[in-house]
């Protein structure tokens, strides 16, 4: 799960790291008057799930300036603030279409010397959270990783203690802090550290942490992810999902108990096993198709969630055809059929279904299909199956 900047930002400033004066707003007029509040040139930025707002553009605004926008002049709030609200923006992290702005963070601006990153996520193969850190952080950072590996820093964190102090001190001297700088970059690397543990992130970073020409150190930008299935033990934290970000139906899906990801072609997919999803994508592409999603209604799938499951296919209108494959294991092949025969009498759908079914009590299952006089092709193995799918979407 992602949260937005400012609710990062809130997190780290509860764990004892300063963090820049802001305010939120979801209208120009509101940008206005928080402009005015903090006095004195702010930036504007973007809230949306999504990094590299900076580099990023409004679509088809014709606007020269990103998700990021530094203004000086009272005047400018306004406009800026409209162009931010009404058209979306294109990062190369949201895909063509871009994502709705609906709240901005007007933040104070700061002046800066300097950019570092520091970020933590789990090494997995050194199966313990890792601080990564690097002098020269901010929007090109993917590149330094990239073309100069050696230039990230890392320091493994014990999850039982945390980062150690003497840990944070020695990082703090590496990056090049000096002075006061180095307590305060300590400071925010216990932060940092305490909030990934404490909420058990899969990714947690701030992305710049800027020196001014003063020589303070600036928490400026904050990403947050958490590991999904560690959230029930965060009530606070589920609290903090923003729902207008999300696919809906990923959504959807995520509160019936499916596994469902949203895909780009147009063959609809349900199998019950992640394993066999993922093969069942593979044979569609090996014949030429492309999937719509993957969906994986688990073993233990009833027959609601095989009915929701199949309303959110046919919700999808790049869906041109839905291929239904199962293996019935603890899943019985009749349980599906009956969900199926519900699922279309409700739904309706104009699209070709294509089923192949196969496991406990399949005869059963073939049967209550046969017998419902649906228009559903049948296949006899996963090869025939993905041929007559990919056929019938074209
Ligand atoms: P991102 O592009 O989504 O990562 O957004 P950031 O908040 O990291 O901003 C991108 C870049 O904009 C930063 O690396 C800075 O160079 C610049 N920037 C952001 N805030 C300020 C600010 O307050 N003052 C100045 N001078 N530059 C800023
Ligand atoms: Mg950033």
């Amino acid at each position: 799960m992602k949260i937005h900047e400012f609710q990062a930002k809130e997190l780290l400033a509860a764990a004892g790291a300063s963090v820049p004066r802001g305010l939120v707003v979801s209208s120009a007029a509101d940008a206005l008057s928080a402009f005015d509040k903090l006095g004195g040139p702010v930036v504007l930025k973007a809230q949306v799930h999504a990094g590299g707002r900076g580099k990023g553009r409004f679509k088809d605004s014709g606007a020269d300036f990103g998700g990021v926008k530094f203004i000086k002049n009272r005047e400018d709030v306004g406009k800026v603030a409209d162009v931010m609200f009404k058209f979306p923006l294109v990062t190369k992290q949201t895909g063509a279409d871009g994502q709705k702005v609906s709240k901005i963070l007007v933040q104070e601006a700061a002046d800066i010397a300097r950019e570092i990153y520091i970020g933590m996520v789990l090494d997995r193969t050194i199966g313990m959270p890792i601080l990564m850190a690097c002098a020269e952080g901010g929007v090109e950072i993917e590149e330094v990783a990239a073309k100069t590996p050696e230039k990230i820093l890392k320091v493994p964190v014990s999850p039982e203690t945390g980062l150690l102090a003497f840990q944070a001190r020695r990082l703090a001297f590496e990056l090049g802090f000096t002075g006061e700088q180095v307590g305060q970059a300590e400071k925010i690397m216990m932060a940092l550290s305490k909030v990934f543990l404490e909420k058990d992130c899969s990714l947690a970073e701030i992305n710049p942490l800027v020196v001014s020409p003063k020589g303070e150190v600036i928490v400026l930008d904050a990403k947050i992810t958490f590991d999904d299935n560690a959230l029930f033990r965060h009530p606070d934290v589920e609290k903090l999902l923003d729902e207008s970000e999300e696919n809906p139906a990923e959504l959807r899906a995520a509160r019936a108990g499916l596994s469902f990801i949203s895909l780009n072609g147009n063959i609809g997919c349900l199998v019950n096993g992640a394993g066999l999803a993922m093969s069942t994508m593979d044979i569609i592409k090996y014949h030429g198709g492309e999937p719509a999603n993957f969906l994986d209604v688990g073993g233990g799938a009833n027959k609601d969630q095989v009915t929701e499951a199949l309303r959110i296919l046919l919700g999808d209108p790049n869906v041109k055809a839905v291929l239904i494959n199962i293996f019935g294991g603890i899943m019985k092949c009749d349980t599906i059929a009956n969900a199926v025969v519900a699922a279309f009498k409700e739904v309706q759908p104009k699209v070709p279904f294509v089923v192949r079914l196969e496991g406990t009590n399949v005869g059963e299952g073939r049967r209550i299909l046969q017998e419902s006089g649906l228009n559903l092709a049948t296949a006899t193995d996963l090869t025939d199956a993905a041929k007559k799918v990919v056929a019938a979407a074209k």
